[in-house]
């Protein structure tokens, strides 16, 4: 029987920077059930019946390729969790010897349990948009199951996978007291990555004004919560202005 894969809807071949340490290729599945105003996949998350539609084959034919040179493969998205039929699609690039990341914002702690419990995914990373309070919904764009994020992080800490949380860094959403809350939700955590926020094209256009942190300052909020984790470090693109 052919089995049924949910919808790609954008594939980079290879990439040395979403999974730390790997090369690895990154497929892009549609849809999101959060609004996050500072996404920059709008495409992906409301519109994504206008993009191309990718064939798996495309991907596996890509592993087979670069057999022995690629690590495995990114489920990126929007958010990967939704579809039903995620884990086909993991067999499928593990069946051509593929290691798999997933991307997650960590609001569907069952599905996240399934795959963990199933042990078919080596990797995850899970954003968190701000402190877990009743601002969340703010950096979210919609309501959100809180209790079902933490549980999502308690999870992911004890699953013995490779693992990592994230932070965009918006200035709008996220200050000092945030990322201190942050990283008391994941103390202990292996590693929490701060992600530079890059206005323009954002989902909510109001933040293309808002002006990043500067590089310096973010790096002073990472050395303030290396107590809380076992490293805290910037990630992200700099204008040539703040190099250094
Ligand atoms: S940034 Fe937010 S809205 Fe965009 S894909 Fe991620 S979780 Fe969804």
């Amino acid at each position: 029987m052919q089995r049924e894969f949910p919808p790609i809807r954008g594939f980079i071949e290879n990439t040395l920077i979403d999974w730390e340490g790997k090369i690895a290729c990154e497929v892009f599945l549609p849809g999101c059930n959060l609004r996050c105003p500072f996404c920059h996949a709008a495409d992906l998350v409301t519109d994504s019946d206008q993009l191309e539609s990718i064939p798996v084959s495309d991907v596996t034919q890509c592993l087979d390729r670069h057999e022995g040179w690629l690590d495995g493969v990114v489920i990126s998205g929007g958010d990967p969790t939704l579809h039903a039929n995620l884990e086909s699609l993991i067999h499928e690039f593990r069946s051509h010897g593929a290691m798999v990341k997933l991307d997650t914002n960590g609001t569907l702690p069952d599905v996240i349990e399934g795959l963990l419990q199933r042990n078919i995914i080596d990797a995850v990373s899970m954003d968190i948009k701000t402190a877990l309070d009743q601002r969340y919904y703010r950096a979210a764009g919609t309501e959100c199951d809180l209790d079902a994020i933490r549980r999502s992080t308690q999870m992911i800490m004890s699953s013995g996978i490779e693992y990592e949380f994230r932070t965009t860094v918006c200035p709008a959403f996220v200050g000092s007291d945030e990322l201190q809350s942050i990283a008391k939700t994941v103390s202990g955590a292996e590693k929490y990555i701060l992600q530079q926020f890059k206005p323009g094209n954002c989902l909510d256009p109001a933040m293309d004004q808002v002006e990043p942190y500067p590089r310096e300052k973010l790096r002073q909020f990472a050395a303030e919560l290396s107590q809380y984790v076992g490293l805290c470090v910037v990630r992200g693109d700099w204008p040539s202005d703040q190099e250094g």
